[in-house]
């Protein structure tokens, strides 16, 4: 019997992210509301930001020009008043964020200058423009604010409210139904734990990732190791969903039912990469709806997630960058043993005066969670490759996926 070759793991993203369908529904939301989705269009802003020239100082506006180290003191504008023309010979007194009055070009701090008896001495020189901030400085009218595909974030947030827009038009969540598979699963807060089973953790981890993504999360429960009730399972997930994700149950065991389940309800495009910790890795789809067969070890659904699913989705989602951001990092640690798959070793980053160092964590089994749970980054080895002491290595970092 010859093996199918594995496949890589860049080779199997990009079918994966060609493969993905930008959903079309938008949903409108109150702004406070938007953090974390995905904006459906380019944001244009209709207004110039700031709107008028104003202070960028507590001090007195004055002419520039006004070579009389002596003013008076003419008006006051506080912030959020209007003043009125500057006369000839005066200053104004003047707060940050107050509009800077006609006539004046320059505003002067005040700790550099002396009021005394409505008449304030100014020290020179006094360039024109000092301590203004200029109308549209920020943004101009007619000025792209943010753009289609471009996940919400807080500073995003003030950005669109800077600009007047109290609402924003986002793509309505991804649908994801989440089914664990597996006879030997226990649920939390069923009672305690049979003899022979464990507890169902995937379905926590895929839920914070899916959550952290913004994403509906659909819950399918257990299903047990039975070609009917997977078959059943799988078909309800996907008429419920826009993406089926499950986990365990795609090896080549004789329990293992999902992969031709999907097969006989609909197609499978891709199986087993060359990833570890993570490699019998299913995708597919059952009528419109995609499927992603993540591995039952809970680390391999952890790091298969993060590398195949998360880009997918959030393609789906319409992200316009769904990849992840690449590091680097000098290795604490030796491989000396190179893998035939790229491997994703689950590493502790620390800060050194020689830059970042990265960390084993001592037991890189793919059923041991804590390698995730304590670890803030993934060193990505390529296959074939040994790593010493010192080497530079690509690392992603977690905290941007799962912080
Ligand atoms: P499988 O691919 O179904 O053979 O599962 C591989 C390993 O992952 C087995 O040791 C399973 O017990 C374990 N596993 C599968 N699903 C889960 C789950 N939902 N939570 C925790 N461990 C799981
Ligand atoms: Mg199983």
């Amino acid at each position: 019997m010859t093996l199918a070759p594995l496949t890589p793991v860049a080779e199997a993203l990009a079918m994966v992210l060609a493969a993905a369908q930008r959903i079309n529904e938008t949903i409108d939301l109150p702004l406070l509301d938007a953090l974390g989705y995905t904006l459906s269009e380019d944001v244009l802003s209709t207004i110039d930001v700031p709107p008028a020239n104003n202070s960028a100082m507590d001090g007195y506006a004055l002419r520039a020009s006004d070579t009389e180290q002596r003013l008076l003191v003419s008006q006051r504008i506080p912030a959020g008043t209007v003043g009125s023309p500057l006369e000839e010979a005066c200053a104004a007194r003047i707060f940050t964020g107050a509009a800077i009055p006609a006539g004046a070009d320059a505003v002067v701090m005040q700790e550099n200058c002396t009021e005394l008896e409505g008449v304030v001495r100014v020290p020179g020189p006094v360039m024109a423009g000092q301590n203004i901030r200029y109308r549209g400085q920020d943004v101009k009218a007619g000025d792209i604010v943010l753009t289609r595909g471009r996940i919400l974030r807080p500073q995003d947030m003030g950005m669109l409210a800077s600009v007047g827009l109290s609402r924003a038009k986002v793509y309505r969540p991804l649908r994801v139904a989440v089914l664990s598979t597996g006879d030997e699963l226990f649920e939390l807060g069923s009672g305690e734990l049979p003899e022979g089973s464990i507890y169902n953790s995937n379905r926590y981890t895929l839920a914070g990732l899916l959550r952290n993504l913004h994403m509906e999360v659909i819950d399918c429960g257990i299903v047990a190791d039975d070609a009917d009730a997977t078959a059943q399972a799988l078909l309800h997930a996907s008429e419920v969903a826009d993406c089926v994700i499950t986990t365990g149950g795609v090896s080549v065991g004789e329990e293992d039912h999902v992969k031709a389940q999907v097969q006989r309800l609909g197609r499978l495009d891709l199986w087993k990469l060359a990833i570890k910790p993570g490699k019998p890795l299913a995708f597919g789809s059952i009528d419109k709806t995609t499927f992603i067969g993540l591995p039952g070890n809970p680390t391999s659904v952890f790091v298969t997630f993060c590398l195949i699913a998360r880009p997918f989705l959030l393609e789906m989602q319409g992200v316009a960058e769904p990849d992840l951001p690449h590091l680097h990092a000098i290795a604490a640690f030796s491989v000396v043993k190179p893998s035939g798959r790229q491997d994703y070793l689950r590493v502790v980053l620390e800060n050194t005066a020689q830059g970042l160092l990265a960390k084993k964590f001592s037991n890189q089994s793919s059923g041991v969670l804590r390698s995730v749970s304590q670890s803030n980054a993934l060193a990505v080895i390529p296959p074939g490759t040994v790593v010493s002491e010192g080497d530079t290595l690509e690392i992603i970092l977690l905290d941007s996926i799962a912080g």
